[in-house]
């Protein structure tokens, strides 16, 4: 049992929210830093809880999609009925 590498997981997930908004001192930062190193859980958590916040932070970019790749898309999708209702 490698415990020692898994003694602070909970305290410094607790902080991972700062360490990623950047408001952890420098001295946590590193000890944070240090643990992901060698703690595989933590990374998976740090990683999944950036990709999360990158999404929310994410600029609101969506291109309108040209008319035809929607089409085909929504075809793909299954759901060209929505695109071409059926006559009664
Ligand atoms: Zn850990």
């Amino acid at each position: 049992m490698n415990e020692h590498t898994h003694k602070n997981c909970q305290e410094l997930l607790g902080s991972l929210s700062s360490y990623i908004d950047g408001d952890l001192s420098p001295e946590l930062c590193r000890e944070l830093e240090k643990h992901l190193a060698e703690c595989d859980n933590c990374r998976v958590v740090l990683n999944t809880t950036k990709r999360t916040i990158d999404l929310v932070h994410a600029p609101i970019e969506k291109p309108d999609l040209p008319e035809d790749v929607r089409e085909r898309l929504f075809k793909r999708l299954n759901l060209d009925n929505y695109l071409t209702p059926k006559p009664k």
